[in-house]
């Protein structure tokens, strides 16, 4: 679960994190009061769940009402890298004169929790570690003491953090840690830190994941869940208990269990294509199933052919069939071109019943994949 940078700001204020005074709003007029409450110049945030936004379009900085009311009229209602935008944070603006990076996630490979400190904040930070390694201090922590003050110390020293603001931009990464194990956090990020001509050190942005499966014993973050679902998508596939993961790529992707999807995840990839998503719409594939998740594939406006990749078991691939035909039937037309591949228990007459006039057959998992990603390169 991601939190939204409003809500991951009011856990740091929790914790005693220093963080800009700020105020939600999903209308221009409540934007406006809000940065006239605050005083200019203010910050105006979109709150999706995307990276960048910045450099996308989604942040401006404003010195006067009327600017305000622009900005806020500008951003909400945007579409920023596909995510609708309802709702803005206003924000005292920081006057910075540095921006750094303080972050702790889990090293799998090394298998402890690690923080990191940056002075290459507030750019990506993915860009930097491949580019520039050396440029993120890295501190492994033992999870039975936590983040030791002198450890931090020393990775803030080690990134070349000015000696004036170092005990603070310690302070900062202890506290980001305690957070990240008293909260089930899988990554917390600040990026930027910023550093104020006056040596004050303030959390700018916010990222945080929690643990989903940690979500029962933290309560608190749980019930911020239903605003955070972020991306509409993935909200609609919570509605329908699939399990849904949206990716990059053109190709549409249906299956009934995890490997099966997996499975045709690595063959979208293998004949040159990239998959969509992930969806995996469980065991059975009734019709109303297979309306729902059609819905959901069609409306990604990224996809342009589907995919489905049913094993028959308990659920009879007839059955499955019949599901598949009256799912199609209705809609009035069929917006992306539908494969399917069918196997397991009636698969042959199953893929009889299949209506060939809205959907295309095949035979085996290589060849459906093949043609999906065929359709995608506009060769019907
Ligand atoms: P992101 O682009 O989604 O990561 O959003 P951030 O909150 O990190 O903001 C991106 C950039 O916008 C920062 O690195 C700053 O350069 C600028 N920015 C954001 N908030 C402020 C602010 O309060 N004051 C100033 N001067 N710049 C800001
Ligand atoms: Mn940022």
């Amino acid at each position: 679960m991601k939190l939204h940078e409003y809500q991951a700001k009011g856990v740091f204020a929790d914790a005693g994190l220093p963080v800009p005074e700020s105020r939600l709003a999903s209308t221009v007029d409540e934007a406006v009061a809000a940065a006239d409450e605050i005083g200019y110049p203010v910050a105006v945030k979109a709150q999706v769940q995307v990276g960048g936004r910045g450099k996308a379009g989604g942040i401006e900085l404003v010195e006067s009402e009327t600017e305000a009311r622009d900005a806020a009229a500008a951003i909400l209602g945007m579409d920023l890298k596909g995510l609708h935008v309802d709702r803005v944070l206003v924000e005292s603006a920081v006057d910075f004169v540095d921006e750094l990076y303080a972050g702790v996630t889990m090293d799998r490979a090394k298998g402890d929790p690690v923080a990191m400190v940056s002075t290459e904040g507030g750019v990506d930070i993915e860009a930097v570690a491949a580019e520039n390694p050396d440029a993120i201090a890295r501190e492994h922590v033992d999870p039975d003491s936590g983040l030791q003050p002198y450890q931090a110390r020393r990775t803030v020293f080690e990134a070349g953090v000015d000696r004036e603001v170092a005990t603070d931009v310690a302070r900062v990464l202890t506290t980001l840690y305690d957070l990240w194990a008293e909260r089930d956090a899988t990554e917390i990020e600040v990026n930027p830190v910023m550093v104020t001509a006056d040596g004050d050190v303030v959390c700018a942005d916010a990222v945080m994941n929690v643990d989903d499966d940690a979500l029962f014993r933290q309560s608190e973050l749980a019930a911020m869940e239903e605003e955070a679902a972020g991306d509409d998508l993935e909200a609609k596939a919570n509605e329908y208990g699939f399990d849904y993961v949206r990716l990059s790529g053109n190709v549409g992707i249906i299956g009934n269990g995890a490997g099966l999807v997996m499975t045709t995840l690595d063959l979208v990839d293998h004949f040159g294509g990239t998959p969509a998503n992930f969806l995996d719409i469980g065991g059975g594939a009734k019709a109303e199933r297979v309306t729902n998740a059609l819905d959901m594939v069609f409306a990604d406006e990224n996809v342009d052919s589907v995919v489905f990749n049913i094993f028959g078991g308990i659920t009879r691939g007839d059955e499955v069939a019949k599901g598949i035909n009256e799912a199609l039937a209705q809609f009035d037309e069929i917006p992306k071109p539908v494969v399917v591949r069918l196997a397991g228990t009636n698969a042959t007459e199953g893929m009889e019943i299949l209506n060939t006039d809205l959907v295309t057959v095949e035979e085996t998992l290589e060849s459906a994949v093949e043609r999906a990603v065929e359709y995608t390169e506009g060769d019907r």
